[in-house]
């Protein structure tokens, strides 16, 4: 289950101040020290570690907990609440463009969920806004990942467009938008390519996309098991591609919250959706309050 280390750690490390009428300073050192290693053993970016034990010490110290009537109970709130100012405080929607189609790209690195993300995101679309959305297939670098995004198309009844694997995929993108404003589509998801790393051929042709389509959406998909690689890998394609949010994928597994509790602090974009599960049903809006639950059990 995800966050189940975390969750049972940071619980561990609060409970030790219930029943207490007034904590002491060696207490609250004692559960900040807890709390500080229940996150870094969760794999949470150490700077982000480090900034949010301070905001909990500080808010902890004030004269309501350690003079209040549960201290315990005002440490899970204050501990609640910082957590979820970790991750981002509200729900960001989606970029919307005013004119028709909208255009969303999606990044990201081979196995993140890319191809599957863009299913999921255009059934939400097709259902939430009754919305017309065209795929494109521009991963011409692994023929597999056309025929993967032509059948999760067929699944959810939606069309994509594809030139196979020999036409550049600059090319495909410029003709599948042309087909999307002759379609009226009002969407255009861009399932672009994946490598096993980021490297500057990559990099250049996602630019080269990125300014031929000026996309109202980069949308990097990460993979939340990966912990801190999830969260170095947002930052390189941050810095080359100026995204505009993440997808978090895989958190029906049983990740330990090192990517969700660092993405938002380390590269300053939302996550923006959560993947949770294989089937295409499985995208749900991150909602940073109620991941902050979530985690705290
Ligand atoms: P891509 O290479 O980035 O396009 O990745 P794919 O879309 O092919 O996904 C790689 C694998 O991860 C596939 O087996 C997907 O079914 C699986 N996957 C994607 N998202 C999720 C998710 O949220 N949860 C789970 N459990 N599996 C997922």
């Amino acid at each position: 289950m995800a966050f189940e280390g975390l969750t049972e750690r940071l619980q561990k490390a609060m409970r030790n101040l219930r029943g207490k009428g007034k904590v002491s300073e060696a207490d609250l050192r004692e559960t900040m020290r807890e709390i500080r290693l229940a996150l870094l053993e969760a794999d949470v970016n150490f700077t982000v570690v480090r900034n949010f034990v301070k905001r909990v010490q500080e808010r902890s110290r004030g004269a309501e907990v350690l003079e209040g009537l549960n201290p315990a109970q005002q440490i899970v709130k204050i501990v609640n609440e910082e957590l979820t100012k970790t991750m981002g405080e509200e729900a960001v929607p989606l970029n919307k463009s005013d004119k028709i189609p909208t255009v969303i790209m999606m990044a990201g690195l081979q196995g993140a969920g890319k191809t599957t993300t863009v299913g999921k995101l255009a059934l939400k679309l097709q259902k939430e806004e009754n919305a017309r959305p065209l795929l494109i297939a521009a991963d011409v670098y692994r023929p597999a990942a056309i025929d993967q995004l032509e059948t999760v198309g067929k699944q959810i009844n939606v069309p994509v467009f594809q030139q196979g694997t020999d036409v550049n995929p600059v090319e495909i993108v410029k003709n599948g938008m042309a087909k999307a404003q002759e379609e009226h589509n009002d969407y255009v998801l861009i399932d672009t390519a994946g490598r096993l790393q980021i490297d500057e051929k990559l990099m250049d042709e996602l630019k080269e996309i990125k300014a031929l389509t000026n996309p109202d959406e980069i949308l990097l998909v990460v993979d939340a098991m990966t912990g801190q690689n999830a969260v170095n890998t947002a930052e390189g394609f941050n810095e080359a591609l100026d995204i505009t949010g993440v997808v978090l994928t895989k958190l029906d597994g049983d990740t330990r919250g090192g990517a969700a509790l660092s993405i938002r602090e380390v590269t300053q974009k939302p996550i923006k959706f959560i993947g949770q599960g294989e089937k295409m049903e499985a995208l749900d809006v991150f909602h940073p309050d109620r991941m902050a639950s979530r985690i705290l059990g």
